[in-house]
């Protein structure tokens, strides 16, 4: 009899317990990170400025060497400028805030398809098309990069990045510089990208609403480390760590102690509300408070509120209804407890 034995599948993209430390009297990089990532999907690993981001980032796409452990990448390792000559693997991309390496006074349509060969005409126009197309930039091929608004550059440099295929594309806060709107544009269109053509895509970021719609997976990076992973849903509605918290949503800390001056009643030592579930009301009697500011958001506002012992935030969906100085009732409709203290 013979039993054959299947293959293990080669995983995509492996971080195996890569330390990259800088010199310095205080740690600074990647303390030891070990992370799969995954074919075909958004990965985002979101963390403070400082946190290593950006060190990781570069230790995947071999801009930056290790001191210690490897990165796979479809069965083979990854090597840093150490040993490669031209550092950055040739399936990843990378795009940054900046986008120096776009030739200003060159039309959009030249910034792209000046990276193809011209052994195949056809090909290259083809694909300059089909990338453009993807981007929406084809309107604006004929422009050049100066007269382009920063969001669009970001569109060119995304354009650049892609027209070679790569398999792996990744970002570091590409949207930092670019209004809300075009951002969520921009974040549709890459979502849609990955979806059609099965990229991998890598972001960092520092802020949550550059990830929490976009990313399929979240990685939160603390002080070099991975803190939890997950889905952006679930890290936000159930955090197991404080950070996470603080990171993702807005709201207002407490100590346990004194959030039972709120009626929430536990023995952790640290509760967070999140300011969405807080609810003020002017028709009822329990849990007092004075409003101490309304902050004018647009479709919303934010109240600040305070009961004599804590100051807290609140979302009210009904602006105008509430002045500063008014006393109103106060709902907690769910906290999250966690077991660290915060200073
Ligand atoms: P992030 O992108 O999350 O803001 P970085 O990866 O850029 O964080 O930096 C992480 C830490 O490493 C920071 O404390 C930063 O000052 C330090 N660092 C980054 N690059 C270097 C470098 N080339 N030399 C020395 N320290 C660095
Ligand atoms: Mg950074």
């Amino acid at each position: 009899m013979y039993f054959y034995r299947m293959a293990e599948p080669i995983s995509f993209l492996q971080i195996k317990n890569i330390i990259k430390s800088y010199s310095g009297t205080v740690f600074s990089g990647i303390k030891e990170v070990s992370l799969e990532i995954k074919q075909g999907v958004i990965t985002a690993i979101i963390g403070r400025s400082g946190s290593g981001k950006s060190t990781l980032l570069n230790l995947i796409y071999g801009l930056v060497a290790a001191d210690k452990g490897e990165i796979i990448f479809e069965g083979e390792r990854v090597w840093g400028p150490d040993v490669k000559l031209i550092p950055g693997h040739d399936q990843m991309k990378m795009v940054t805030q900046q986008s120096d390496h776009l030739n200003l006074y060159a039309k959009v349509w030249d910034n792209v398809a000046s990276l193809l060969p011209n052994t195949n005409l056809d090909y290259k126009s083809t694909k300059t098309t089909e990338v453009l197309q993807q981007l929406r930039l084809l309107d604006l091929k004929e422009r050049r990069v100066t007269d382009l608004s920063g969001g669009e550059r970001q569109r060119v440099s995304i354009a650049r990045a892609l027209v070679s295929n790569p398999k792996v594309l990744l970002l570091d806060e590409p949207f930092n510089q670019v209004d809300a709107s075009f951002r969520d544009n921009l974040q549709q269109d890459i979502r849609r990208i990955v979806a059609e053509t099965g990229l991998t895509v890598i972001m960092v970021s520092h802020d949550p609403q550059e990830v929490l719609s976009l990313a399929d997976e979240l990685v939160v990076l603390k002080d070099g480390e991975i803190v939890e992973t997950g889905h952006p849903q679930q890290l936000y509605q159930n955090p197991q760590k404080l950070y996470t918290a603080t990171l993702l949503a807005n709201g207002t800390v407490f100590t346990g102690i004194k959030a039972a001056s709120l009626g929430i009643v536990t023995d952790a030592k640290t509760v967070m509300v999140y300011a969405e579930d807080i609810y003020a009301d002017k028709n009822s009697i329990e849990n007092l408070c004075i409003i101490e500011a309304v902050l004018f958001k647009g479709f919303y506002e934010e109240l600040i509120l305070n009961n004599g012992l804590v100051t807290f935030k609140a979302i009210n969906l009904q602006p105008k209804i509430f002045q500063v100085g008014d006393q109103v009732s106060v709902s907690v409709k769910k906290f999250l407890t966690f077991d660290e203290s915060f200073t």
